[in-house]
């Protein structure tokens, strides 16, 4: 017989499957898959799965075949996710925002472009106005040019976390943008795993720039020749064509109107930071750090080309001594080699990453609108994934905490939200069970009692505190943790093992081990003064604009990277709470990054721990669309002669009277204590074509 479009495609959205097994959702998403349709529907939630080839559905011409259409009547994309969230707002005139989620490399990065792209292109627009998109778009190449890299689970690594507003006015327009970034890890300026790069925007300049460009920051044309660039032994990917990459990123500056001067003084911060790094230091007799040699050094100061534009022996010393202010005097005492290195590398990694959010500002001051009239906005969330390495430290550390907040604002905003509230209106409901990772959030976070609190702690504590001794106190009060496993326990409760100086947690994705050395470094960040006043002298406007920002005058201690992040976060989620929620999630299709490859083992997992089924068993058995009945009467009174022009009774009557006329089925909704509840999408569509007629 004739293939039904089921056996063909699979099905569209798994709320129509016929069984609710993960058996089922695999088997649909393979088939799909294996037809080059990477998009299925949770009701209006996407379920991504990451193709590693370039499909043909991202042309203009696709993006107006969505424009405007209800969510169902397509097949399955983000754009059609885009559209119904775009035509949400206009209707009811308030915020949304689309959380894209997933582990590295699963495609989310791809997919935010994706519905700026959409946003961009197919809205209204006016020539004014095109300005303002051209620098939205533009932004993109520049961020990530500085704040992506390869890393083994991905060519295009996002290394920052990223929200970006995207604002609307009442007409639809897109009118201006600003983003928030979130932790860089800049780390990788200093040092790099083996197989993984440094970002991408110092191959870039060394393989791209004019022959001009290098002699004047005094770069050479080898990226072999940095040691910053070289320490993964990968400087050159097949995947990444560096040379184009820093065309584009050159013309996006242009679009977003940076003049002359600031794009030199930029270039001149990405070729110091090489410098630095070469900067290379000799024992003397006493085993005191003394520079190799001044070549390098002098292209950072002042001479011959004030990349930095700082005095050149205040630092010389700067690395090579610490100052000590004494009652009377100033005590000047020398470093070991490794300390030299290490002072180093902390003054590259702070100019760096410094820049970075200087960059973030400069681009949020090009897309602002000035314009004072009420907006809307769509906010995408693109954050680094959830990510293990062979070895792990402080930046995954904090990466996978926030994976944990955003899984927790999920939860929240769906199974817990979502089921709470058919029972305060009475619905009847046979709840789902779900994996609450609040345990692990709490966990990490807790006041006084969290990893993080632990952490401070030790960063605080005079006298001996190391590495080794945040651990120990880790052990101590976390012992019991189900979710916390030290090396004492390791054996007992996992199969495999840990070195003395890890720790384990048991990830809602997966168990991640820790190694604690450097984290008491990492979450201090500590510039020594004698740099950090020199540096606020900078001849290089952006450097000198970064670190007078910092206060170093001020006695207190700064707050802690990891709790800096921690409240950062903290932030976002209160702020996205107050918006209305979309979900992508993205999936890994193979961890080769090889197109046709469906792992299923792998997609099994990330289906697992993503909450897939659950999100899908709380679907099936809801309503995908609710109204107090004030509002939805006031929409669609219109449609009965019995509610139009005027309702006298109790709103929940007028709605019963209204959706009778309509012809409602007694299935297809549901009358709760304040509001209507509407099962499927399709029902309420019919409803809203009517009233456009
Ligand atoms: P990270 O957390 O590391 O930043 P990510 O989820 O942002 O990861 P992306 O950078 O979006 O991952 O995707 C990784 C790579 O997968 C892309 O560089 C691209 O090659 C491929 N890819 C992802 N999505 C798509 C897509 N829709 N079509 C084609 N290729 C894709
Ligand atoms: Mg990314």
């Amino acid at each position: 017989g004739a293939l039904t479009a089921r056996d063909r495609v699979g099905i569209q959205d798994f709320v129509l499957l016929d069984e609710t097994t993960e058996v089922a959702v695999i088997s649909n998403l393979k088939k799909r898959f294996s037809k080059d349709l990477i998009y299925t529907y949770i009701g209006t939630l996407i379920v991504s799965v990451n193709p590693y080839k370039d499909l043909d559905i991202y042309s203009k011409k696709q993006m107006d075949v969505y424009m405007g259409v209800n969510f169902f009547e397509l097949p399955p994309h983000i754009y059609a996710l885009a559209d119904n969230a775009y035509h949400t707002m206009l209707t009811e005139f308030n915020n949304h925002f689309i959380l894209i989620s997933g582990e590295s490399g699963a495609g989310k990065t791809e997919a935010s472009k994706k519905i700026l792209q959409y946003y961009a292109v197919s809205c209204p627009s006016t020539t004014l106005m095109n300005t303002v998109r051209d620098k939205m778009l533009m932004s993109n190449p520049v961020l990530e040019a500085f704040g992506n890299a390869k890393t083994l689970k991905n060519d295009n690594s996002s290394r920052f976390g990223k929200y970006m507003d995207i604002q609307f006015d009442s007409q639809g327009d897109a009118v201006g943008g600003h983003i928030l970034n979130y932790l860089l890890e800049k780390s990788r300026v200093v040092h790099q795993n083996h197989g993984e790069r440094n970002f991408h925007v110092f191959y870039q300049l060394v393989e791209g720039g004019s022959d001009d460009l290098l002699t004047q920051l005094g770069l050479e044309r080898d990226v072999q020749h940095y040691y910053y660039l070289t320490q993964g032994e990968c400087a050159i990917v097949s995947s990444i064509n560096d040379k184009n990459d820093w065309k584009s990123v050159k013309n996006a500056l242009q679009v977003i109107e940076f003049d002359e001067t600031n794009t030199n003084h930029l270039f001149r911060v990405v070729a110091s930071v090489l410098h630095l790094g070469n900067v290379h230091f000799d024992p003397d007799s006493k085993g005191h750090a003394l520079l190799k040699n001044n070549t390098e050094l002098n292209w950072v100061s002042d001479f011959p080309s004030q990349l930095l534009g700082v005095d050149a022996n205040s630092l010389k010393e700067g690395l090579t001594f610490r100052k000590i202010e004494a009652k009377t005097e100033q005590v000047l005492s020398p470093f070991t080699i490794d300390h030299a290195i290490y002072v180093r590398d902390a003054l590259a990694k702070a100019i760096y990453g410094q820049t970075f959010t200087w960059l973030v500002n400069r681009i949020n001051e090009s897309m602002e609108n000035k314009d004072s009239s009420r907006k809307t906005v769509i906010g995408l969330l693109d954050i680094y994934g959830f990510e293990v390495f062979y070895v792990n430290s402080f930046e995954q550390f904090c990466i996978n905490y926030c994976n944990e907040k955003l899984q927790q604002l999920f939860i929240q905003l769906t199974l817990k939200a979502e089921q709470e509230e058919y029972e305060a209106e009475g619905i009847e409901w046979e709840p789902v069970q779900f994996f609450n990772n609040k345990i692990i959030c709490d966990l990490v976070e807790e006041k006084h009692r969290g990893i993080i609190s632990i952490l401070d702690e030790e960063c605080l504590r005079p006298g001996d505190a190391t590495d080794l001794t945040f651990l120990e106190r880790l052990e101590e009060k976390m012992g019991n943790h189900p979710h916390f496993v030290t090396h004492k326990l390791a054996d007992k409760m996992t199969r495999k093992t840990l070195e003395r100086g890890d720790f384990r947690l048991l990830h809602y994705a997966g168990e991640v081990t820790y190694c604690v050395v450097g984290k008491l470094d990492k979450n201090n960040d500590l510039l020594y003064r004698n740099i950090t006043n020199l540096v606020c002298q900078s001849k290089n406007t952006i450097v000198r604009e970064c670190f007078s920002a910092v206060d170093t005058t001020n006695k207190r201690r700064p707050e802690t990277v990891a709790t800096q992040f921690k409240n950062s976060l903290q932030k976002l989620t209160e702020m996205l709470m107050a918006k209305e929620a979309w979900y992508i999630r993205c999936l890994k299709s193979n961890e080769s990054k090889q197109p046709g490859q469906f792992d299923e083992a792998l997609i099994r997992h990330q289906v697992k721990y993503l909450g897939l089924m659950e999100h899908l068993r709380v679907r099936r058995a809801g309503f995908a669309y609710r109204r107090k009945y004030e509002d939805f009467l006031k929409r669609y009174k219109p449609l009965c002669p019995a509610t139009w022009p005027h309702w006298r009774g109790i709103p929940a009557d007028g709605v019963e009277l209204l959706v009778q006329h309509l012809g409602y089925l007694p299935d297809e909704y549901k009358m709760g204590r304040t509001k209507i509840f509407i099962r499927h999408p399709r029902t309420l569509y019919a409803t809203e074509d009517a009233y456009e007629k």
